[in-house]
């Protein structure tokens, strides 16, 4: 699906596949990945608001699993046909950040989807540095939703791991597409409590199966978690989900914010006196992409995928807006 125009009255036009040229490498280290799947996300929802700027025409999608199509000159990593996942972000390496691991502030980064074409599409061009090799058995639905939603939320999980010990409480707001992953990676990789918040009855039930340990609506939420919550992740981000969550830390705690949306406005004293830690969490690292899957590779993390043919993008997105599934949402060419 291509954008034609932005928003208000995004006119979209949708390309068929003999309309849509196949992508060479343009560069030695350039790969053409031929799409296996695309996440759904959020973010895309933000682009055809209007809310998140990008150049016109555009493809969307920054969460992208497929099969290696072609490779520049110079490519060594990866070869022609070989099951891959794609890092959200495709830079060259030199930078500072890039060089301590951070490649989501490089300063020449970008990202398929958002900075460039993505992969809503049958073909995507990205370079080798930005591929994780899988298994030929492994599931590449499932793995894509791990390259954005999941390792948003194992980032989180780890951070928050830190303050979490055993039999402490962790708080998930949000059992979305990244939600549902969180809870499932801190019961594996954590001996914390797990209480899953949501709105839908369906995404409280997701997260019970998800390895939560109780879940409750956002009302139930101050009589559920008191104010002993050590980590709080908030994957609404909305001014109301930011309030409670740090109205039910305890001492020293930490609030988590990935989701975005909404405002954070608090008192200080209450800051000082509680010690609280107040942290953004943005996507996440290579090394922690490949070690989630190994996570997934193994069976401790499950995603709960919902396939969309590439043809129907823009009713998996009218859905996500609507709150109609829960799971990640993944387009398969
Ligand atoms: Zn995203």
């Amino acid at each position: 699906m291509v954008m034609t125009d932005q928003p208000d009255g995004v006119s979209r036009q949708r390309l068929s596949m003999q309309d849509r040229p196949q992508l060479e490498p343009e560069g030695p280290f350039d790969v053409v990945v031929r799409v296996a799947a695309a996440g759904v996300c959020r973010s895309d929802l933000h682009i055809l608001m209007g809310e998140l700027p990008v150049s016109v025409p555009h493809v969307l999608g920054h969460e992208n699993s497929g099969w290696v199509h072609a490779v520049g000159s110079m490519v060594s990593a990866v070869q022609v046909g070989d099951p891959v996942l794609c890092y959200p972000f495709v830079s060259d390496g030199l930078s500072a950040p890039e060089r301590r691991g951070v490649d989501s502030a490089a300063p020449g980064r970008r990202t398929p989807g958002i900075d460039c074409d993505g992969g809503y599409a049958e073909f995507l061009l990205v370079t080798e540095r930005s591929l994780i090799r899988m298994p030929a058995d492994a599931d590449l639905a499932a793995m894509a939703t791990l390259s954005d939603a999941g390792l948003a939320a194992y980032r989180a999980c780890r951070k928050a791991a830190t303050a979490l010990e055993p039999g402490s409480l962790a708080v998930v707001l949000g059992v979305g597409g990244l939600g549902h992953l969180a809870v499932q990676i801190l019961r594996s990789t954590t001996a914390a409590r797990i209480l899953a918040v949501d709105t839908r009855a369906e995404a409280r039930d997701l997260a019970m199966s998800c390895g939560a340990h109780h879940a409750c609506s956002p009302g139930e939420l101050p009589a559920a978690a008191g104010s002993e919550a050590a980590a709080v992740i908030d994957f609404v981000g909305s001014d109301e989900s930011a309030s409670s969550a740090l109205s039910c830390l305890g001492f020293g705690g930490s609030y988590f914010a990935v989701g975005v949306g909404g405002s954070l406005s608090t008192p200080i004293m209450p800051l000082v006196t509680n010690e609280t830690r107040i942290e953004g969490v943005y996507v996440g690292t290579y090394p922690e992409l490949v070690e989630l899957t190994q996570l997934a590779l193994r069976g401790d993390i499950r995603p709960m995928v919902v396939p969309y043919a590439l043809g129907d993008a823009d009713q998996a997105l009218q859905d996500l807006a609507a709150g109609a599934f829960v799971g990640r949402a993944v387009l398969i060419p």
